[in-house]
């Protein structure tokens, strides 16, 4: 029986490259976003190249809509593999100017939609009774918090920690839940972020854009790719020791 992947987020950017992926190693895949064009663009294009896939308009961080596409999901595609909690948002802006609906919208979705991802998905894989693998988006900025990105930061510590109390918790049930932290991804999600920090630096996107490439040890950005694999990774038999962990995907940024 083909095995499901669900992956928040899935309509663009990482998520989608994720997607791809997990399809690609053989899972069939939930493409869930609150973006429902794009989520079913992703599933079209899954399914013209073969693989099993199916489209999910969902705000993560709705914790009842979160429940009910792991139960839909379920009974449309197959039994539990993975969960990827990867949807997120970002903004920019000093502490000081920074607006409270944005710091509180952009941590009811990332780091409460991590939360209840990780409920459902635990009370499915407890149910099913063989285990399962949990993957969070967290980031390099939830290691070393940057500064114009506050909220995102603290959202991205707050996923780090959800990991790894996750991890003990669940573990007992042989779930294990583990963590990717990109840098620089090259995503419209980045495209808005270099913008914005560009404006406030009052210098141009191209100087922002060469300033951030300029801390990369191998010298450029990620691909969606870069960080799939790292995903694909944690959800394959040879993780099945790991948990509890977080793996820097920032081609050397955070120890340059
Ligand atoms: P990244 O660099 O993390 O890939 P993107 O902005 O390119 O960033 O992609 C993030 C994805 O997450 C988008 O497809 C977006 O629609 C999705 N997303 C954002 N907020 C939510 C949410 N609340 N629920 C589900 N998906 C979301």
């Amino acid at each position: 029986m083909t095995k499901l992947a669900i992956v928040t987020g899935a309509g663009q950017g990482i998520g989608e490259g994720i997607a791809h992926r997990l399809a690609k190693d053989g899972f069939a895949i939930a493409v869930a976003d609150i973006n429902g064009k794009t989520a079913d663009k992703v599933t079209t294009d899954l399914v013209n190249d073969g693989y099993t896939a199916k489209s999910y308009h969902i705000d993560v961080a709705d914790r009842e809509r979160v429940f009910e596409l792991v139960q839909k999901a379920v009974a449309d595609l197959g039994e539990l593999a993975v969960y990827v909690n990867n949807a997120g948002v970002a903004f920019i802006d000093e502490i000081v100017d920074s607006a409270e609906k944005d710091i509180r919208r952009l941590l009811d979705v990332n780091l409460l939609g991590t939360y209840w991802g990780t409920q459902a998905a635990a009370e499915q894989f407890k149910k099913q009774g063989h285990g399962g693998r949990i993957v969070n988006a967290a980031s390099l900025a939830g290691v070393e918090a940057s500064a114009l990105q506050s909220a995102y930061s603290i959202s991205k510590f707050g996923v780090r920690g959800i990991t790894q109390a996750a991890s003990k918790e669940l573990a007992k049930d042989q779930i294990t839940v583990n963590a990717y932290d990109p840098g620089i991804v090259r995503t419209p999600l980045r495209d808005g972020i270099d913008k914005r920090t560009a404006e406030i630096k009052g210098i141009s996107v191209a100087e922002q854009q060469k300033n951030c490439l300029s801390e990369i040890s191998l010298g450029r950005e990620a691909t969606p790719e870069d960080v799939a694999k790292v995903v694909s990774w944690f959800a394959s038999p040879d993780a099945a020791y790991i948990t509890g962990q977080s793996i820097l995907v920032d081609g050397g940024m955070r120890y340059q």
